[in-house]
């Protein structure tokens, strides 16, 4: 996707702070992080999000979900991480590129806060 951000990451049009890349995905720093480690990790194929996958990607989505936790590691969240994969405008995506969030370090607060 020629417009596309992280498609121009993948393609080294755009400089991102990368962590781990392979044939098949891309792990690069988020430019605006949230949490103390916040990283990123993508398909090289476009995908405009996981609504988006098929069977077709089901190894390239299970190598995802088994790169995070080493990946973590390798950044020093050793006592965990969460992993946001936002899909769909509903779902409060703005990169239209697959991509999982993952965060940790410091103290991550619940994702949802339930009241009284
Ligand atoms: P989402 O809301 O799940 O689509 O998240 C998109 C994320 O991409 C945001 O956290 C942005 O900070 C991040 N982002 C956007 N552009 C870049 C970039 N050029 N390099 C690294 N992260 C980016």
């Amino acid at each position: 996707m020629s417009n596309c951000v992280f498609c121009k990451i993948v393609r080294g049009e755009i400089c991102a702070r990368k962590i781990y890349e392979d044939e098949d995905v891309l792990a690069f720093y988020d430019i605006s992080p949230v949490a103390p480690v916040h990283f990123m990790l993508i398909p090289k194929l476009h995908l405009d999000s996981l609504a988006h996958a098929s069977e077709a990607h089901a190894g390239l989505l299970a190598k995802m979900l088994l790169l995070a936790p080493r990946l973590a590691k390798q950044l020093g969240l050793e006592t965990g991480f969460r992993t946001v994969i936002n899909t769909g405008e509903g779902g409060g995506q703005e990169v239209f590129h697959l991509h999982i969030h993952i965060l940790g370090g410091g103290s991550i607060p619940p994702m949802v806060k339930r009241g009284n």
